[in-house]
């Protein structure tokens, strides 16, 4: 039993830790969470007694007087925390998904005393001793697989945050983090201010002309809003991108084109210096700590490992893509032309349009027609079905445990043999206080802690319409494909095995986490699998053979257009990410030299990607974005063993299942693949997938 931990201060201090439903075992079935007794006041006495808790066994793994061992010193670190594990799990993903005001602002206190616990930890110099003392001594240990991969990782958390520098070095990598982190929100508020600082305003209903309905409501709202009258588009995603797809104006698709792409590019918000400085320190960061550049940093931590076969796998996929791509554009420039398009090339604003009006002649599909067949409930059913097919394991629902929304379903998950493997939260429809888009995450990890699993916490959260007297949710096919996205990340996290939570599940490297979602995608595209389940809600027919046959034609449409744009932003990255000194050139020039060879469109002056570009500058994908399609290259070649042995293959998902699902992080990911594939990652496997010759 936990002692009362709570050391609570302040205005919440009433709140003893032993009635604090954060702090206590919760005493229902798998130990589910009390979200039937959770109160907004609990939060903060129990993040304060949960930290000074994970403290105090910090601490004691430090002080400890007997030698340092693997199991005294890196598994007891790794088991440590554990009650902040718990919060965290809790609220951060609340946060997400049922929040208010009083929950964000909760948020900003929390996150300090958070950044001071990693510190405390993480800066702990007799904690570090002991960890290499036993990592020097790795050699005449016995240790399992995961074991070995424990200790490397707790060995590296420490050391990639400079723990092996000199006092002096020290101070420089930390006045280079600060300036790095300061620069990298700099950069983010740059992006966003210039995003906001353009809109396009239209009061002359006529320069409407292709815009469908839902486009114009959207802009005449967002002009309401603004107190203005017409309709008012601007930079942000659900309001540019339909522009450019169906506005019929080539001069406005022009200018919101330009205004799009010269974002954070000179005037007030220019980001061009702080790309060159960002980088710049990166690179000073990886050479302090002894790396040849920031890519090689961050790839150590990664499948690809190096740079090499990063650069393989994108110069494979470019060779065949790139001149496909420009046939794909040649094509369409023809089929514009004769539909009275001016221009000699086509233009990068135009492209979107002509893409879409030559989509709409050709493979007609609209989410209307298919969305009938696609109804919620038969599609979550199918879901389950298929992981019965494939993996043989049951989903039975548990209406007795609560939940934090009453739109909130809660399964057991139970083996082919009855043991029970998880429990699955699904939250499917919107609601205010969650945000928009889709994620799976754990309340909690698999761990094994003093001999006892508990199984782990797994929850999707989706927004999905809901259902109305009228009509039954229903899906686009987008959605169904989330649905198995989604689905598949959540099998990673329910089909878990193991005993450390930092090894299980999706905790594994970054582009290695996505082969289990995107995998799943490919029976969104199966007939056999769509026939089992995909009936009109009213009148129950089958769906037609030929909606499925036009979906799966669809699905290659400018495949090689769509490939050639994100192997080029890759190669952007890592252009800015394998600087060895400080680039000489303006951010400008180093973005066109990356990209010279690769063009499919005409390059514009006065645009640039890289001024505007969060995944790598400030969001967490620096020398990562290769990621996407390393994961398309190992999702291709795995789905086609299934491809060749059957969709329902139980030989296939066995050999998955043990492993790739399974196994989470707990070995080098490249050779869990290599057991489950017989051979690495074949991007040609990608090319064939997306008919690339
Ligand atoms: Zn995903």
């Amino acid at each position: 039993m936990p002692a009362c931990g709570c050391n609570a201060r302040g205005k919440n201090d009433y709140i003893c830790g032993m009635d604090n439903p954060l702090l206590i075992p919760s005493g229902l079935p798998f130990g589910a969470p009390r979200f039937d007794l959770i109160r907004p006041e609990h939060w903060l006495p129990a993040f304060r007694a949960a930290i000074a808790a994970g403290k105090a066994e910090a601490d004691a793994v430090a002080a400890n007087p007997e030698p340092p061992t693997f199991a005294n010193t890196v598994e007891a670190l790794e088991l440590a925390g554990s009650a902040l594990d718990r919060v965290s799990g809790l609220f951060f993903n609340l946060l997400e998904a049922e929040s208010d005001d009083a929950m964000q602002q909760m948020a900003e206190e929390v996150s300090p005393l958070l950044t001071e616990y990693e510190m405390y930890v993480s800066l702990n110099e007799a904690l570090f001793a002991r960890v290499k003392a036993v990592y020097d001594g790795r050699s005449a240990l016995s240790l399992d697989p995961d074991q070995k991969k424990l200790l490397e990782e707790t060995y590296k958390g420490f050391t990639r945050s400079g723990a092996l520098l000199s006092p002096e070095d020290k101070k420089t990598y930390a006045a280079l983090e600060e300036e790095l982190s300061l620069l990298a929100l700099r950069y983010g508020k740059n992006v966003l201010d210039a995003t906001n600082a353009f809109s396009l305003e239209i009061t002359d209903e006529a320069e409407l002309e292709g815009l469908p309905p839902y486009v114009r409501d959207a802009a005449a709202q967002a002009a309401r809003e603004k107190g203005r009258n017409g309709w008012l588009f601007d930079l942000t995603h659900p309001s540019y991108g339909p522009f450019l797809q169906f506005s019929a104006r080539a001069d406005l698709r022009e200018r919101l084109w330009r205004a799009y792409n010269g974002r954070a590019l000179g005037g007030p918000y220019d980001n061009r210096d702080i790309c060159l400085r960002i980088t710049d320190l990166r690179r000073r960061i990886a050479q302090l700590l002894g790396y040849a550049d920031w890519a090689a940093y961050e790839l150590e931590e990664r499948m690809a490992k190096d740079i090499g076969a990063v650069r393989r796998l994108l110069d494979r996929l470019m060779g065949p893509s790139l001149p496909a791509a420009r046939r794909e554009v040649a094509e369409l420039l023809a089929y514009a032309q004769e539909r009275g398009y001016g221009e000699p090339q086509m233009q990068p604003w135009d492209f979107a349009y002509w893409s879409e009006r030559y989509r709409a002649e050709h493979f007609a599909l609209s989410e209307e027609q298919l969305k009938p067949y696609f109804r919620l409930e038969d599609s979550i059913a199918a879901v389950f079905g298929l992981a019965t097919r494939l993996y043989g394991v049951q989903f039975v629902p548990r209406e007795d445990l609560p939940v934090y929304h009453p739109d909130v379903r809660v399964y057991d998950v139970q083996d082919g043999d009855g043991r029970h493997l998880a429990l699955f939260y699904a939250d499917f429809f919107p609601r205010s206080g969650k945000r928009g888009g889709a994620w799976m995450t754990n309340f909690r990890e698999l761990a094994v802690r003093g001999g006892v699993e508990e199984r782990p916490l797994v929850s999707i959260v989706t927004n999905f319409s809901k259902p109305t007297p009228e009509a039954p949710s229903l899906l686009t096919h987008d959605e169904l494909t989330t649905l198995l996205h989604e689905f598949g990340h959540a099998l990673h996290g329910m089909l878990a095995e193991g005993r450390y939570p930092s090894l299980t599940g999706t905790n594994v490297a970054r582009d290695f986490v996505e082969l289990p979602s995107q995998l799943m995608e490919n029976w969104g595209f199966e007939p056999a699998w769509l026939h089992t389940f995909a009936r009109h809600w009213q009148t129950g027919e089958p769906i037609p053979d030929a909606l499925v046959e036009r979906l799966v034609a669809a699905r290659n449409y400018h495949a090689a257009y769509f490939q050639v744009r994100q192997l080029r932003f890759g190669l952007l990255d890592l252009a800015w990410h394998t600087l060895r000194e400080e680039a000489d050139v303006p951010a400008q020039e180093l973005e066109r030299e990356a990209l010279a060879d690769c063009a499919v469109l005409p390059d514009i002056p006065g645009s640039c990607i890289s001024t505007a570009f969060h995944h790598i500058f400030d969001g967490g994908y620096s020398a990562g974005y290769y990621s996407y399609k390393w994961a398309e290259v190992l999702e291709a070649d795995a789905f086609s063993l299934f491809r060749e042995k059957g969709i329902f293959s139980r030989e296939v998902a066995a050999a998955f299942r043990e492993n790739v699902l399974s196994k989470g992080g707990s070995e080098d990911e490249a050779l869990l693949y290599r057991r489950f594939r017989g051979h690495d990652p074949d991007p040609d496997a990608l090319l064939r997938k997306l008919e690339i010759k």
